[in-house]
């Protein structure tokens, strides 16, 4: 069974948002395009979303009283129920089929650290639909996208980034994450290369 991963399609993560990447609204409508031109490649689609609680510092996460380093402390962002948390309206959500929600008063850069709306890990959600293959897209590359491609491959399942569907905070740091996770095993190929109606 083979599952893509859409890591953080969000409106604060994209050109506008309290922490917008570059190209961040471009990988919305490229994913939107690249799942409806592939129907049958995944058996399943999980979608991440980084969900803070609107108060406190989310266990240091948000920087409160020093400038971000935007390293470890960011800007508010993505907080639950706020438009800047929603799914970019350019990310065609009818194709999600998992949704998973991450970072409640704490960090969570990876989508294993998240859960389903009923509550389960990802991880437990991957077993239950015997997933083997993850494909992962999505933003930002040199952080979540990094983070939750580095997990899968602890889970011992085959890993691909497919690179032209990312959108990093900056370009020598994600030139790095991807470096890195190739490194640790996963393939990080073109969209157009490998898949099942190629
Ligand atoms: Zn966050």
């Amino acid at each position: 069974m083979r599952a893509l991963f859409i890591i953080d399609v969000q409106n604060d993560f994209t050109e506008g948002g309290s922490l917008g990447v570059n190209g961040g609204a471009a990988v919305a409508r490229q994913v939107t395009e690249f799942l409806r031109a592939n129907p049958n490649e995944y058996d399943v689609v999980f979608a991440s979303r980084d969900w803070h609680d609107g108060t406190g510092d989310n266990g240091g996460h948000f920087a409160t009283t020093e400038p971000p380093d935007y390293i470890l402390t960011w800007p508010a962002h993505c907080v639950a129920g706020t438009p800047g948390a929603d799914y970019h309206p350019e990310l065609d959500t009818s194709l999600i089929d998992v949704n998973i929600r991450k970072g409640q008063g704490k960090p969570a850069y990876s989508i294993f650290e998240g859960t389903t709306e009923d509550g389960e890990t990802t991880e437990e959600k991957l077993e239950e639909l015997a997933v083997t293959d993850i494909d992962v897209v999505g933003i930002a590359t040199d952080y979540c996208v990094r983070a939750s491609a580095l997990d899968a491959l602890e889970t011992h399942r085959r890993v691909r980034v497919l690179r032209d569907l990312v959108a990093g905070v900056a370009a020598d740091s994600s030139v790095s994450a991807l470096r890195e996770v190739e490194l640790a095993g996963a393939a990080v190929i073109p969209s157009t290369e490998g898949m099942k109606n190629d």
